[in-house]
């Protein structure tokens, strides 16, 4: 069996994403700042993408602009409310603990500027409350950018109260929603949202290339100096292929956006119950404000990286966090602000379902993730020093 369980790193494309691009690959080439019937052509394509992207977020097509992906949206944005806050000689953030890093480490270039960055605690079950927020407000906040749902623990933050108590307060509200949209509903008016960012290859869609949705009369400060693409916000030729794959992908997702998120997350709450099964593990995040496809543990006595590679001989394609961070030996930045202490953090397995997934497929993955564990607790002298009761379990 060959089951993909690693969803929040991406996803595979979706059919309907594939045949919208094929024209824009071959036949409408055309550069759309050309003035010529193949630019305007291509420039019909670019429009009507936008429109349809807008009618998803329920926004206005000129308050979206094509990036390369999240990462240069969520940078977008931070950049241009940094800016905007500047000139009023407001130069204080708040955001959360467990953001991607496209937005840590953004806000950590603005510190080195002079910003002064306020991370919010994330309370244990993976969330931040509209609460703290008010409480960090200050009058010199510029900006709170804080995530949709994380995309290691799948928890889904009280967007819609926090964009109340932004605009409530006058401040710039941010959401990087990477791992929301197409998966969750998002109306960016309502919620009180200003700037959001998403990126397709987390829906079904190209990778490389994502949105950035900002209400009208922000100004966006370009990121790429170059021409005048994309209202002089973000300058080089419009990836037209791609654009064109993201908004079907995006339209596709959105049509059966309640359908998939039943059905996921009835698969997600069977994976759930089966891995709870498995003694001293805990699942990370909360188990109701939850993304429909993410099931995140950590397994007592165990070391993620082993537990992958064994999962991956059986076929199963998992994380042990993001993708962002495997590779390097430091535990989740996210797991660390939820309270799980270090040792505990590296012993965590992610697995991220979506509609392409059978209940076979999960019923397997339990069976193969409890063998695994057992295995690796067998050989690990962690593990031993824990059941002599030499070492005091974590997880009860
Ligand atoms: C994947 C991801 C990003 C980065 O998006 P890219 O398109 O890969 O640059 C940013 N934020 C979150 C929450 C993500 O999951």
């Amino acid at each position: 069996m060959k089951i993909y369980a690693d969803n929040a790193a991406t996803t595979r494309m979706s059919k309907t994403a594939v045949n919208a691009m094929l024209p824009y690959l071959d036949e409408v080439y055309g550069n759309p700042s050309s003035l010529h019937s193949a630019g305007q052509s291509a420039k019909e394509a670019l429009t009507s993408a936008r429109e349809r992207m807008a009618a998803c977020l329920g926004c206005d097509a000129g308050e979206i602009t094509f990036t390369s992906g999240g990462s240069e949206a969520d940078n977008q944005a931070i950049c241009s409310a940094a800016r905007i806050g500047e000139k009023q000689g407001k130069k204080h953030i708040i955001s959360t603990a467990f953001e991607h890093h496209a937005v840590l480490h953004t806000l950590n270039r603005l510190k080195e500027e002079g910003f002064e960055i306020t991370l919010l605690d994330v309370h244990e079950n993976g969330l931040v409350t509209a609460e703290q927020v008010r409480e960090a407000i200050r009058p010199d906040t510029c900006l709170v950018t804080v995530m949709y749902a994380n995309n290691e623990i799948g928890t889904i933050q009280p967007v819609d109260k926090i964009g109340a108590v932004c605009r409530e307060k006058g401040v710039l509200f941010h959401t990087d929603a990477v791992q929301a949209a197409g998966h969750l509903h998002i109306d960016v008016r309502s919620q009180n949202i200003d700037m959001l960012s998403l990126s397709a290859h987390k829906f079904h869609g190209p990778k490389g290339i994502g949105a950035l949705y900002a209400r009208r009369g922000i100004r966006l400060t370009s990121l790429i100096e170059g021409g005048a693409q994309e209202q002089g916000r973000r300058a080089g030729t419009e990836n037209i292929p791609a654009i064109m794959g993201m908004a079907a992908a995006l339209e596709e997702a959105c049509a059966d956006i309640d359908k998939n998120a039943k059905a996921v997350s009835a698969l997600r709450d069977r994976l759930i119950k089966g891995l709870g099964g498995i003694p001293h593990g805990v699942l990370n995040g909360d188990a109701v404000h939850r993304l429909p496809g993410n099931v995140n543990f950590c397994f007592e006595g165990i070391e993620g990286e082993s537990l992958l590679l064994i999962l991956d001989d059986k076929g199963i394609c998992a994380s042990s966090g993001s993708a962002c961070t495997s590779g390097s030996l430091d535990p989740s930045h996210v797991l660390l602000a939820i309270g799980r202490p270090h040792e505990i953090a590296h012993g965590s397995l992610r697995l991220t379902i979506s509609e392409e997934t059978t209940t076979e497929e999960i019923d397997y993955m339990i069976q193969a993730v409890r063998e695994a564990v057992e295995y690796l607790r067998g050989m690990s002298p962690v593990w031993r020093d824990l059941v002599n009761g030499k070492n005091k379990f974590v997880i009860p």
